[in-house]
């Protein structure tokens, strides 16, 4: 078969490119990092190093695969365009423009009628107790770009706090703090012309801004404002010609769906799909950007369980593969470290 290119040597990775194999594709992994560090290059056939800003070396990548993804938002859009005369980018580097920047991500879904939190944009002291007077406290500080897993952000619950803060010196934003009763997330796929299939919503638990756990189906109170931000999930995809998951966090509050950020590919709270859905978000995804037929989004059973396998969580890895129901995903991560994403597991509700 033909070989798809992965940006990105992480999990997610790891994943499309277990996905590709089923469907007899190869990947060719590009990633900063050593080969040994990449996770998904222990999967991969191929793999190069290098910076996601090497035009030159992301043209040679391009020329040797059938098409380019990423598992990673993080990546420079400009310099992608040295990949589009060797082979086809989805999601489309638009996508990634509005997706890696949190003032673009925002600014974006309201024009499309989307509602974020409050926001102002945060270069400096003075903006920062600005915004804290306007939104008011308690609120979030974070980076608007970069940041992943809770990090890059500091909660402020008085004004007092925001004038203590050493601030970093890069672009910020300030969201006021939503009191919601649930999160969920939206995952969909668009095939390349365009049609549109959603999985089943999860219902989302953080702890210390890391996922924890995902749960299909979400309870009814939350699954009332699915309708509404898959609504605005797909116009999004469609204003960004989007050929892929694309995935969006909301808040379920009492005043309705509160968008929180999105994600222009696959998604942890989407990994319950592997066997709990007829096709997983991976090999969706690796169809959608391959041009071919979807696969069916609907659960095999009445639901999943997702649980998160974070920092030394996944040293009880034995006693997890001791329950014959479990589904133990391991990424092969040689260090572990506190708050990092070891494995996942799930488990099936008949
Ligand atoms: P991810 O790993 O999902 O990309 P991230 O680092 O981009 O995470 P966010 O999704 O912005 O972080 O925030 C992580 C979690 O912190 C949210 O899922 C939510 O639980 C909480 N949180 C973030 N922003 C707000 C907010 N404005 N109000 C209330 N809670 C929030
Ligand atoms: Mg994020
Ligand atoms: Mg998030």
């Amino acid at each position: 078969g033909a070989t798809i290119g992965i940006l990105g040597g992480g999990q997610l990775g790891r994943m499309m490119a277990l996905a590709a194999a089923q469907l007899g594709y190869c990947a060719h992994v590009y990633a900063p990092e050593p080969r040994a560090e990449s996770v998904a290059a222990q999967v991969s056939a191929a793999y190069t190093q290098g910076t996601y800003d090497d035009e030159a070396a992301l043209a040679a990548f391009a020329a040797q695969v059938a098409v380019v993804t990423y598992e990673f938002e993080n990546v420079a859009a400009a310099p992608l365009a040295a990949i589009l005369p060797h082979a086809a980018l989805f999601p489309p580097a638009r996508a990634l423009e509005v997706a890696q920047d949190r003032v673009n991500e925002k600014s974006f879904v309201e024009t499309l009628g989307g509602r974020p939190a409050p926001w102002m944009q945060v270069d400096g002291a003075e903006d920062l107790a600005r915004a804290v007077a306007t939104i008011g406290a308690p609120g979030i500080l974070k980076t608007r770009r970069d940041g992943y897993d809770g990090k890059g952000q500091w909660r402020i619950m008085t004004p007092a706090d925001a004038a203590g803060l050493d601030l970093p010196a890069v672009p910020l934003i300030y969201e006021g703090f939503v009191e919601f009763f649930g999160e969920f997330s939206v995952i969909l796929v668009r095939a390349q012309d365009g049609s549109v299939q959603f999985w089943d919503s999860a219902r989302n638990e953080h702890e210390d801004g890391i996922l924890a756990r995902s749960t299909v189906p979400a309870p009814a109170e939350i699954a009332a404002q699915v309708p509404a931000a898959r609504a605005l999930a797909k116009q999004v995809a469609a204003a960004l010609d989007y050929v892929g998951v694309l995935t969006l966090e909301f808040f379920a509050t009492q005043d309705g769906p509160v968008f929180n950020e999105m994600a222009p590919r696959v998604h942890n709270s989407g990994h319950w799909s592997i066997e709990g859905a007829i096709a997983s978000q991976f090999e969706n995804h690796v169809r959608a950007i391959l041009g071919l037929p979807l696969g069916s989004t609907e659960l095999v059973t009445q639901g999943a369980v997702m649980d998160n396998l974070i920092g030394e969580a996944a040293d009880a890895w034995p006693q997890l593969l001791a329950d014959p129901a479990n589904h133990l995903h391991l990424y092969g991560k040689a260090e572990t470290r506190p708050g990092r994403k070891m494995g996942h597991v799930t488990r099936l509700v008949q």
